[in-house]
């Protein structure tokens, strides 16, 4: 996507597709009165085009070609792919490194050594290093009031450091063994205002890109649309 305010140019071109009908059978795939169906932008890197869209479950977002949230604002629930949860979030767990009850501010997922592990929303590296217990861990503030902890990494992708801006499903390291860990796997934290919460039901800004019957609802209406661009 463009950030208007940094990648702009002079010579960038524009165009919208309104949809002006106005009756019932058109409002439905509106948000709210004048916002423009479908919206391209020529670059020097291209054409970027986004076409808004109403979801089955009625909420009106803008989507890329693909079907992606064009705005970058929401979540992955998961931050790779996993084999199970090896352990569960808990307010008092006995440790089996310690050997001591104590809280477990994550969600381990048991994955192989190597396993991508993505970032669950855009932010920013405020930690990449070494802690003892976590081993190699990377921490993201995200969008307020959240903040993602990534830890027991093998190591970090390549460019991943303090000040770093990472995008949602961006590869921030691997799937590792570091620090206190009686396997490869990855604990996860996701903490709201500094709280640790469990991340497989804390309530998340959504992100989830288009899939199934919304998915061709959507191709159908943006090729229309991308004919009147
Ligand atoms: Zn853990």
């Amino acid at each position: 996507m463009i950030d208007f305010r940094r990648d702009w140019k002079e010579k960038n071109r524009v165009a919208f597709v309104f949809d002006t009908k106005g009756d019932k059978a058109s409002s439905e795939d509106q948000g709210r009165p004048g916002m423009p169906a479908a919206v391209r932008v020529v670059t020097d890197a291209g054409e970027h085009d986004i076409f808004l869209y109403r979801n089955l479950a009625g909420k009106a977002f803008y989507y890329t070609k693909r079907g992606d949230r064009a705005r970058g604002g929401g979540f992955l629930r998961y931050p790779l792919d996993f084999r199970r949860i090896s352990s569960q979030f808990s307010q008092r767990r006995f440790d089996p490194v310690l050997k001591r009850w104590q809280p477990h501010d994550g969600v381990d997922f048991a994955a192989p050594s190597g396993t991508a592990v993505h970032a669950t929303a855009n932010g920013v590296v405020t930690f990449a290093g070494v802690q003892t217990g976590y081993g190699n861990v990377i921490e993201i503030r995200n969008r307020p009031p959240y903040s993602t902890l990534f830890a027991h990494l093998s190591r970090f992708a390549k460019g991943i450091r303090i000040g770093t801006r990472v995008k949602r499903n961006e590869v921030i390291g691997y799937v590792g063994a570091t620090g206190w860990a009686t396997g490869p796997h990855l604990h996860y934290e996701v903490q709201v205002d500094d709280v640790p919460k469990n991340p497989l039901t804390v309530s998340l800004p959504p992100a989830e890109p288009l899939q199934g019957r919304d998915l061709s609802r959507f191709a159908s209406r943006s090729e229309t649309l991308e004919d009147l661009l």
